[in-house]
């Protein structure tokens, strides 16, 4: 017998009858001799719903009453995902954050899982019943509500699945698991059998939203398997998991994009020690995350320096630098917003040289040209144009050989 966390994601339970489809479909692992856990998400939208409300009522809702509303959305599925099992002839029950004893701290919207008491769950484990646990939510030490920011779900499934030492945690979505790249860029795209934990946070970080970053560092840390598959299918899908030697016989497992940048380059700026830090403080100080830096080498104790940050924040950037690049009599900022980064991931880049060279060379064969490079120990990124995106994810998965056999027709 073993002990199954399951998630289901929003999509998955949008609908009474969709709620009643998971039912049936827990109920067939939990036929089959399998102890349940199911995580539940708010029907699709919901979420979404709850914070529009908020605004409605207010520019700026509390902090903590906003968690207490967001946190309705799941307290709905489980308790309609319980009514569905028992109306199946099945023993549910279903627990909120304060009942599965799920503690975080007190960062409102973004409280990050501390313990999890596993008692009562564990109690209830043992009388057969199938418990279904509220996704996103939590509770202080002082046993304010708190919710774990969006897509927050994953997370708790994770954790439990950690702190229950669960066989495998099944993450329950509307796609059928990780691929290659975006399937909706290329066809050929081929869905993976596993991938590691580090290589689906690289992957994460640039844009293959499929599972939240958080719920794979939690997943990594306590090393829970996590199987990504299809509510509406029976297919296998990935598993998410520790590196293994055979994942290291590959050189590149997927390739990544993210439009969601901008860049701000410093022209002619004096090179002189402290000018870094000047630049980046005030950007740093408003919690602007820089991705990329690059500075070049200086020609007269003068030099460029040019980095990249999520578009959103683009226009306060230019702002911030702008007034910092007058004080320290730098020549000009200029921006870009139209451009977007490609990477290609795989752990098999450790034992393998030649990754970032076969990148440059695809690219330059399209005549699509490199701004800014950056390498981490598993990963090559390039910016481009924009406009060149989805060319350049083609070319690259291609040239990587990552390309589906099945649907080739050549
Ligand atoms: N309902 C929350 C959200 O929409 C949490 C989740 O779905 O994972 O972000
Ligand atoms: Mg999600």
């Amino acid at each position: 017998m073993a002990l199954i966390v399951q998630k289901y994601g929003g999509t998955s339970v949008g609908s009474i009858e969709q709620i009643r489809k998971v039912a049936e479909r827990v109920l067939e692992s939990y036929r089959e001799g399998n102890r349940m856990v199911v995580v539940l998400s708010a029907m699709a939208g919901q979420t979404d719903n709850l914070i529009r409300l908020a605004y409605q009522m207010t520019d700026e809702p509390d902090a903590r009453e906003l968690d207490v509303l967001m946190a309705t959305g799941e307290q709905i599925t489980v308790a309609l995902f319980a009514m569905a099992v028992k109306s199946l002839g099945y023993d549910a029950l279903s627990l909120l954050a304060f009942q599965a004893a799920i503690q975080t701290d007190r960062l409102y919207g973004k409280a990050h899982i501390q313990a999890i008491d596993t008692r009562r769950v564990r109690e209830e484990l043992e009388k057969n019943r199938i418990l279904a646990v509220a996704g996103f939510q939590g509770l202080d030490g002082a046993g304010n509500i708190t919710t774990l920011g969006r897509g927050g779900s994953d997370t708790t499934a994770v954790a439990l699945a950690a702190a229950l030492e669960a066989d495998v945690c099944e993450i329950f979505t509307d796609v059928d698991g990780v691929y290659t790249t975006d399937p909706g860029i290329c066809p050929k795209a081929r869905k993976m059998e596993a991938v590691s934990y580090e290589e689906m946070l690289e992957m994460a970080s640039l844009g293959a939203k499929v599972l939240e970053i958080r719920a794979v560092e939690f997943a990594k840390k306590f090393n829970v398997p996590i199987h990504v598959r299809s509510t509406f299918s029976k297919e296998r899908g990935t598993m998410v998991v520790a590196e293994t030697k055979d994942m290291e016989k590959v050189l590149v497992s997927g390739v990544a994009y993210n439009k969601n940048e901008a860049r701000v380059t410093i022209k002619k700026v004096p090179d002189q020690p402290g000018v870094a830090a000047s630049i980046f403080q005030p950007v740093f100080e408003s919690g602007i995350i820089v991705d990329m830096i690059v500075q070049n080498t200086s020609e007269d104790g003068i030099t460029d320096l040019t980095f990249t940050v999520p578009k959103p924040d683009f226009l306060k950037t230019m702002k911030l630098v702008s007034r910092v690049a007058e004080e320290i009599r730098a020549e000009k900022v200029l921006g870009d917003e139209d451009i977007a980064k490609v990477s290609v991931i795989g752990v098999g880049m450790r034992t393998h040289a030649g990754v970032a060279m076969k990148m440059f060379e695809t690219l330059a064969n399209e005549n699509i040209n490199v701004m800014m490079i950056s390498t981490s120990e598993i990963k090559v990124s390039c910016v481009i144009e924009e406009k060149y995106t989805e060319l350049a994810v083609r070319v690259l998965h291609k040239a990587f050989g990552l390309e589906n056999d099945d649907t080739d027709e050549g």
